[in-house]
């Protein structure tokens, strides 16, 4: 399997050693011909340079006898030598001075065949024709002689043929070396790729773990060049980032919990107003599947969200939204965070604020409204008695009975107002004993008996005495929400009805239901007559001295007890009240018995 690293290595090193011969090679074959030619160039000054006057000389008045010629290619011949011709590639031509043409020479083919050329035409102008042009296929020399009426040019002549068979020697030497370099360079970079690109695979394989998020193994270093500086390095980074990863993974489930957990909604949108974050609180809150809401339908009517995007630190804004009956304070401030700015909402539910503060508003109309009539009362009499006299004493005594009356109804009121008060703030310590619950049932029962018979109701013990346990509890207020709920049946019963006091164990509890054919109360008002100054029938209950606290302050002394009270399915008209306490307080049953 070729590996790109591995394949791009190789190709720099042939294209290397390539480039190298090609350069050797170049150099090489331009040196040998320059060599030859400058050989050849100075061979030819050294004959017929100015420094060899003496022989120019003897070769001029040779040419100027009436064999002439016979006697140049004579001196030519002696001088072959040192011309180096070899009447092969290298050859002497005597030519007329005047036309050109071949006279005589080494080469007789040759030099009929002679082509004119520009160091000829030099000599035929009687100049020395001695210029070189090492592109050209040869080389020449034209040198004119003028000895008396003959004019010769001699002419050395060189087809270069032993230059390039240098030349292609050195070529075919220079490829030669160029294979052999070659294949160097292929069997090299896999000895290189080993040394130099197996650390760096082992890198890459460590650095695809470490971006897997496997931190586990370090890379082994096993150099100390470059390449193992850079693993230690890369050792070090990956240890370093897995050590962040995990401080911001921290920081992130601390957030995360604190998200989950606070009672605080946090929804965060984005600048489009697609929701990027919603913790369960705010969910919860919301009531909606938040993740098909966006911020325009959400909150688009308390502020634009284009608004909130663009306020700056730390200002915030605020508003109250009323959603599913609930009362939210929202609070919108921006955020920073990639792909554009956002809008981070802080929803805090004040529902139980808003609903105490009704509660405290309607139960000071309440108490005002209770304090009033009776205030009114006790006015309108006051003044009667004091503005008339002539009232009869009779009349006097009925009215200040009617003042007394609506006293006592007051101070009724307030004594309510101040023990529920002292209960609900926790101010009314309870005095707990152990005490047999049959007993306490028993008690009440004995109590009310008087009053049942004065409205001739039947009251009906339908519980097994001794089959109840020892409770603990505060018997005296236990007693008082006993006495509240049987008073309520005797009362909201017309005369002759039949009121039953049943009770028993049910695990680590105890239970009692006080069941009546009375007026009954509707479904709907079930959970309110626990409310305080609520009452189903106003008219009743006020004619017969109620106040619509009793059963406020019977739930508040059961819920201390950490019993239930409330009213269950009855059967045929009437009610039934139900109060469960737990055996003991400390969870641990009572045995069952009587007391002392
Ligand atoms: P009150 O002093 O008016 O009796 P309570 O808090 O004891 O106040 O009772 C609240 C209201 O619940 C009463 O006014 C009455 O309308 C209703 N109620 C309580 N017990 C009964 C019952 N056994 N039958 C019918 N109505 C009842």
């Amino acid at each position: 399997m070729f590996r790109s690293l591995h394949i791009k290595l190789m190709l720099i090193m042939l294209l290397l050693i390539t480039s190298l011969m090609t350069i050797v090679g170049a150099f090489l074959m331009t040196s040998v011909t320059s060599f030859y030619v400058d050989e050849f160039y100075q061979q030819m000054a050294n004959i017929f340079g100015a420094d060899n006057e003496a022989f120019l000389r003897n070769l001029r008045s040779e040419a100027a006898q009436e064999d002439g010629l016979e006697q140049v290619r004579g001196i030519l011949e002696g001088n072959a030598g040192a011309l180096g011709i070899d009447y092969l590639t290298r050859n002497y031509y005597i030519l007329d001075g005047v036309t050109g043409e071949f006279l005589t020479g080494s080469d007789e083919e040759g030099g009929k065949q002679l082509a004119v050329t520009t160091n000829i035409l030099a000599a035929r102008n009687g100049q020395v024709g001695d210029s070189s042009d090492i592109t050209a296929s040869y080389m020449d020399l034209a040198y004119p002689i003028q000895g008396g009426d003959n004019f010769f040019i001699i002419y050395i002549y060189d087809n270069r043929e032993t230059v390039s068979q240098l030349n292609s020697q050195l070529f075919l030497i220079i490829v030669q070396a160029l294979l052999v370099g070659l294949l160097i360079s292929v069997l090299l970079s896999f000895l290189l790729s080993k040394t130099m690109i197996n650390p760096i695979e082992k890198l890459t394989e460590g650095a695809e773990r470490v971006a897997a998020g496997d931190f586990g193994n370090a890379i082994q270093v096993e150099s100390s060049d470059e390449i193992g500086v850079l693993t230690t390095t890369f050792n070090e980074m990956a240890s370093v980032l897995e050590e962040t990863l995990h401080t911001v993974e921290n920081e992130r489930n601390k957030l995360d919990t604190l998200f989950l957990h606070m009672t605080d909604g946090v929804v965060a949108f984005a600048a489009d107003g697609s929701i990027v974050h919603c913790n369960p609180a705010a969910s919860d809150m919301l009531e909606n599947d938040v993740e098909i809401m966006d911020y325009q339908s959400l909150f688009g009517a308390l502020y634009p969200l284009e608004e909130l995007v663009q306020l700056q630190r730390p200002n915030y804004k605020e508003a109250e939204l009323h959603i599913h009956g609930k009362f939210l304070e929202v609070y919108f401030a921006p955020f920073a965070q990639e792909g554009g700015p956002g809008v981070l909402t802080v929803l805090h539910d004040v529902t139980a604020q808003r609903k105490n503060e009704e509660m405290r508003k309607e139960f000071v109309a309440n108490v005002s409204h209770e304090l009033r009539t009776p205030l009114t009362n006790v006015r309108s009499y006051a003044e009667t008695l004091r503005d008339s006299d002539d009232i009869p004493k009779d009349t006097a005594n009925s009215f200040l009975d009617i003042i007394i009356g609506e006293t006592d109804r007051m101070t009724h009121i307030v004594q309510d107002l101040l023990t529920l008060s002292r209960l609900e703030s926790g101010r009314a310590e309870l005095k707990m004993t152990r005490f047999h619950f049959g007993d306490a049932i028993e008690n009440v029962c004995r109590a009310v008996d008087l009053e049942a018979q004065r409205h001739r109701h039947t009251l009906c013990r339908a519980f097994v005495h001794r089959d109840l346990p020892m409770i603990s509890g505060d018997r005296d207020r236990l007693e008082q929400v006993m006495m509240n709920v049987i008073g309520n049946a005797i009362k909201y019963t017309p005369d002759g009805g039949e009121i039953r006091v049943s009770a028993g164990t049910a695990g680590d509890k105890v239970w009692m239901e006080v069941s009546d054919n009375g007026i009954g109360i509707p479904k709907s008002d079930w959970n309110r007559i626990f409310d305080r100054f609520y009452r189903v029938d106003k008219a009743r209950s006020r004619e017969s001295g109620g106040t619509g606290l009793g059963l406020s302050i019977a739930r508040e002394i059961v819920q201390r007890h950490g019993g239930t009270i409330g009213l269950t399915e009855h059967q045929g008209p009437g009610t039934t009240v139900r109060i469960v306490l737990p055996i003991r307080q400390d969870g641990r049953p009572e045995e069952v018995g009587h007391e002392g």
